[in-house]
């Protein structure tokens, strides 16, 4: 399995920024954020973009919200934008501008989960370390579990399968973790596996077993998006990002202002707008400006100072 999976990614991985020889641990942990739930296709520009203008943590650091929100463009998640701003800013003030590859100390920067962690680490720095995302789950499911899908949520058994296949070395393990993703991205795909080109069709166990439909299908969630908060938080979102300053509240179109109004106010609780009153006594909405001495609402670094050095 390892040797075919391997080969095959020799001849098909995708040349992207975040996997070059010359890709930073800073480099890395942006683009595992913003690929969270996201699209290589996607994310590669605004990664470029990222990068060309804020190519280290404390470039970052010194950015106000506003201007990361603007450059995070149409990813959609915009709160991601916001941890990596404070992340950035944790990273210059606690770590001297260096990621860390300690697991506790990615852990402890603002939204940066387990997944994330375990990325980063093998990622940018060749350790041993389990990566789990959609596309690998996926993979393993199928060729050694013999299922359709992985369950909704990550189990322990999952884990245990995926670690006992993990090579012991660093970077090999690494190595494997990027071809488990990238044959679950281009082959292994959620609703069109190409099995007639996978390198794993002579051992697939869900190919063996006659390929089975999905027994999780009843409890998968379908997200729906037309008419959603979400949407309408986009639209709020992109009017902004194409304003050079506040915009009057009667001027965003939605067709439920109730819900339009709802949607400001979860903006505003998350750190993404700001309610202003605008000088002719309208009220009004903007970016938040976000001083680089500022860390979000609500993110905390356990037994850290603050970037304005309180003590949190
Ligand atoms: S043979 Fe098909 S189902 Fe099995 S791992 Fe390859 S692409 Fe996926």
């Amino acid at each position: 399995m390892h040797d075919a999976l391997l080969r095959w990614f020799d001849a098909n991985a995708r040349d992207l920024p975040w996997r070059a020889a010359d890709r930073t641990p800073w480099g890395v942990l942006v683009s595992e954020v913003m690929l969270q739930q996201t699209p290589v296709a996607r994310v590669e520009p605004v990664w470029r973009t990222w990068m060309d203008r804020w190519p280290t943590p404390p470039h970052l650091a010194t950015a106000t919200a506003a201007e990361v929100l603007r450059d995070w463009g149409r990813l959609g998640y915009p709160r991601r934008a916001l941890r990596l701003l404070d992340s950035a800013r944790a990273i210059t003030d606690l770590h001297a501008g260096q990621v860390p590859d300690d697991e506790a100390a990615l852990r402890a920067l603002p939204g940066i989960g387990a997944y994330t962690a375990a990325a980063v680490r093998a990622f940018a720095f060749d350790r041993r370390s389990l990566v789990l995302d959609t596309n690998v789950r996926r993979v393993l499911s199928r060729s050694v579990a013999g299922r359709a899908l992985p369950p909704p949520s990550q189990t322990v058994a999952e884990e245990r399968a995926a670690a006992a296949l993990l090579p012991d070395d660093g970077p090999a393990a690494a190595r494997w973790s990027l071809a488990l993703m990238e044959l679950g991205a281009l082959v292994c795909t959620a609703r069109d596996p190409h099995c007639g080109s996978c390198p794993l069709r002579a051992g697939c166990a869900w190919l063996d077993a006659g390929s089975p439909p999905d027994e999780h299908a009843a409890r998968r969630r379908t997200q729906a998006w037309t008419g959603t908060d979400r949407q309408a938080r986009g639209q709020v979102l992109a009017a902004l990002r194409a304003a050079d300053g506040p915009v009057p509240t009667a001027d965003l179109v939605w067709p439920d202002r109730e819900q339009l109004g709802r949607c400001i106010a979860t903006l505003a609780a998350d750190g993404l707008v700001e309610p202003v009153q605008l000088p002719d006594g309208r009220p009004g909405v903007q970016l938040p400006d976000g001083r680089p001495d500022e860390l979000r609402p609500g993110v905390r670094l356990p037994g850290a100072p603050s970037a304005d050095g309180r003590s949190e």
